[in-house]
């Protein structure tokens, strides 16, 4: 275990927010605590404020190469039963994210920590010239099969063409790496610069996270579900929007962005907690043709944070 300062300000001066929940301080070295769809809900490392920024933070935590190694060994079988979800709730991101960073017109595009790259694989039948980074050898093999662009490592370890990307999106990763402002450097590199000359925007990068500070996640506290192992940052609207300033980009905007389900999988998991309510309703929207219907799940704690190298 590490203790490690303020990856946004730099300061060693925290206080302490969530108590560890983890007994015995047992260090999970289980690879399956880390895989995508693990419900380790509740379950975490003392987590800390920077009384100096308020960056919301897991200290102690493992060690950094620990992280990285456990990532890289992650295998999922349970998330391609879950890629219906997925598929819909990117299918939904990829308009709002083309209508601020431009037309696809074969551009090249990075998503970082791809996982199997539905991402990718939406984004490269949508005109992009998608790529996709991934640590797990399991989940590139998965993308690989699929005919995707993607390439195995982390923003520390892979090679990437530098200033060759005209975006890069980071879809619910950027909480779960060690050093968020050392990526988010890296990521600048990797982006196209603006040219003037040619009138062009700068290149783009689109972050997606859960919002530490939004009404549901203060409503829940030590409850909130998103308080858990994997999560190593918890930002908040503020903190992500100075960490990128501080990176050397301009911020277009920020949203609270949802997740996309189908009805029909939405009455199937009610009807399994609640059977009393959930299996007539089940019946009901099977009965009316209803089942196919996307229907957005947003409490408000996820949001998309828009910027642009400068
Ligand atoms: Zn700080």
């Amino acid at each position: 275990m590490e203790y490690v300062p303020c990856n946004l300000c730099g300061a060693d001066d925290t206080v302490v927010r969530y108590p560890c929940t983890i007994s015995g301080h047992a260090t999970s070295q289980d690879w399956s605590a880390y895989a995508c769809t693990h419900d380790g809900y509740g379950r975490h490392h003392t987590i800390v404020q920077c009384r100096r920024c308020g960056l919301v933070y897991a200290s102690p935590r493992l060690d950094e190469h620990d992280i990285v190694d456990t990532y890289e060994a992650v295998e999922d079988p349970l998330y391609l039963e879950e890629r219906e979800g997925r598929v819909l709730t990117f299918q939904h991101h990829l308009s709002p994210m083309e209508r601020i960073v431009g037309p696809p017109d074969g551009r090249p595009l990075l998503d970082v920590g791809c996982y199997t790259g539905v991402f990718v694989e939406i984004a490269a039948r949508h005109g992009w010239n998608a790529w996709g980074l991934e640590p797990s050898r399991w989940a590139v093999e998965q993308a690989q099969a699929r005919g995707l662009h993607v390439v195995q490592g982390t923003l520390d370890t892979a090679e990437l063409p530098e200033a060759h990307f005209d975006v890069v999106t980071m879809w619910d990763v950027i909480e779960h790496l060690a050093d968020p402002l050392g990526a988010l450097a890296r990521v600048r590199r990797l982006l196209q610069s603006p040219e003037p000359a040619e009138g062009r925007p700068g290149g783009g990068v689109v972050v997606h996270t859960i919002d530490i500070e939004s009404l549901f996640a203060r409503v829940m506290g030590a409850r909130w579900p998103w308080l858990m192992e994997m999560h190593l940052y918890y930002f908040s609207r503020r903190t992500l929007r100075a960490m990128l300033e501080k990176c050397g980009f301009q911020i277009i905007s920020d949203r609270p962005q949802g997740r996309y389900l189908r009805l029909g999988y939405l009455m199937n998991r009610m009807g399994a907690l609640m059977p009393l309510a959930g299996r007539p309703a089940e019946w009901l929207i099977t009965r009316l043709g209803l089942r196919g219907v996307a229907v957005p799940i947003s409490l408000g704690d996820l949001f998309t944070v828009y910027a642009r190298k400068v």
